[in-house]
């Protein structure tokens, strides 16, 4: 087989006609043209094998023993006797005008979702950051036509498209993407959900604590039961906690302030994850003020709450929670339990079901590190599709 005919293999371009072949420490040029042959007029379909012109066209392929590759193509112009106008015979490896093959484009974007930055991409391959941001943007993930049976609404910080918040959907239950929204105002959220026709199928939405989303559900999906992730909530009665330590700390006399060394650590820590020695110690910094060992108590309950079983056990210990948590006149709690109060009924149906917001915690972070490495996108559908091309 002759050389050329390894090397058309190689392009994976059975035809061609290689003329000249010529590399350097770090690049390769391989001068071609495709075999003459009658070929169909795309105006008027009529058949001519007339040629008119030729012309050199130099396309970029993809990397070859990791030099840049390029192909000198000299394409064919046909004329068509039948219609007088004039063709360039097909050429599958580019598109018209293209200065780069199809597939160079497609292994940058395989390179996009192997979550490289499109700086390293576009250095890689010795493209533009433009070109890569182009070809990005013709990349389509459309919206989906139905919605999954559970959702999980939540929001994130991307600062793309002029909005500071972007609205995230994903599936908890399959663990996958399900959009990515330029914002999570109501209205758009409002005219996003309008366009499906499967509302009635969604039965569970997971979210935090928003009341746009809330109201957004009762609207949108009256049948669903609404899902407040239960991991959200403790961090009220951790704060609630941490500013009655704080307050009793700053009233503290500054010789019993070495008792409350590793104080953050000690008290929020679960009490039966305590080694002795910590025990000892959180017992000596609880003894120095009554609310603080009140606060504690409350902290421990709630814990306790938290790890129920059944909506049963979690509907007793929350009450027995309130009850205690009022008692106590504590004002660092009043947050926590006005917060309880409008939300409990959700937070409950939390424990009838396996949904949490975690995934969607976990892809959140996966978009953070998306942002950091492209510095911020300032074209939402570019931040889209890179987040669609990363994750999905
Ligand atoms: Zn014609």
């Amino acid at each position: 087989m002759p050389t050329s005919n390894f090397t058309a293999k190689l392009l994976e371009l059975e035809e061609i006609i290689i003329s000249d072949f010529t590399s350097s420490n770090t690049e390769i040029h391989i001068h071609f043209s495709l075999p003459r042959k009658p070929c169909t007029c795309p105006h008027c379909l009529g058949l001519t094998d007339k040629v008119h012109d030729y012309r050199i066209s130099i396309i970029k392929d993809l990397p070859i023993m990791g030099k840049h590759t390029f192909l000198h193509y000299r394409k064919r112009r046909y004329h068509c006797p039948l219609c007088g106008k004039h063709f360039y015979e097909p050429f599958s490896l580019a598109a018209k005008h293209c200065r780069t093959t199809t597939r160079l484009a497609f292994y940058a974007i395989h390179l996009l979702s192997e979550r490289q930055c499109v700086r390293s991409v576009s250095r890689l391959l010795d493209l533009s950051d433009s070109y890569i941001f182009r070809r990005l943007k013709a990349v389509q993930f459309p919206k989906p036509d139905r919605l999954p049976t559970v959702l999980s609404i939540d929001e994130f910080k991307g600062n793309a498209g002029g909005e500071k918040f972007q609205a995230i959907l994903t599936c908890p239950d399959k663990h996958s993407l399900f959009d990515i929204l330029p914002s999570r105002s109501q209205v758009s959220l409002q005219q996003y959900f309008q366009g499906f026709k499967n509302k009635k199928e969604v039965r569970f939405i997971v979210m935090d604590m928003n009341k746009v989303y809330r109201e957004l559900a009762k609207d949108y999906f009256p049948q669903a039961t609404i899902v407040i992730d239960k991991f959200h909530v403790v961090r009220y009665v951790t704060w609630a906690l941490e500013n009655v330590r704080k307050r009793i700390q700053k009233q503290l006399h500054p010789d019993k302030r070495k008792y409350f060394k590793r104080s953050r650590k000690l008290l929020l820590t679960h009490k039966s994850k305590l080694k002795e020695e910590s025990m000892d110690a959180l017992a000596v910094m609880l003894s120095q003020s009554e609310d603080l060992a009140i606060a504690y108590h409350l902290k421990e309950l709630f814990y306790d709450f938290m790890k129920s079983m059944s909506r049963t056990e979690a509907t007793k210990k929350l009450k027995f929670f309130l009850l205690a948590a009022q008692a106590s006149q504590l004002k660092e709690f009043h947050a926590c339990l006005t917060m309880l109060a409008n939300w409990s009924k959700y937070i409950l149906n939390a424990f009838d079901c396996p949904y949490t917001n975690g995934f969607t915690e976990g892809t959140n972070n996966a978009i953070k590190v998306i942002k950091r490495n492209a510095f911020g996108y300032r074209n939402f559908k570019n931040f889209r599709n890179r987040i669609f091309l990363a994750l999905t």
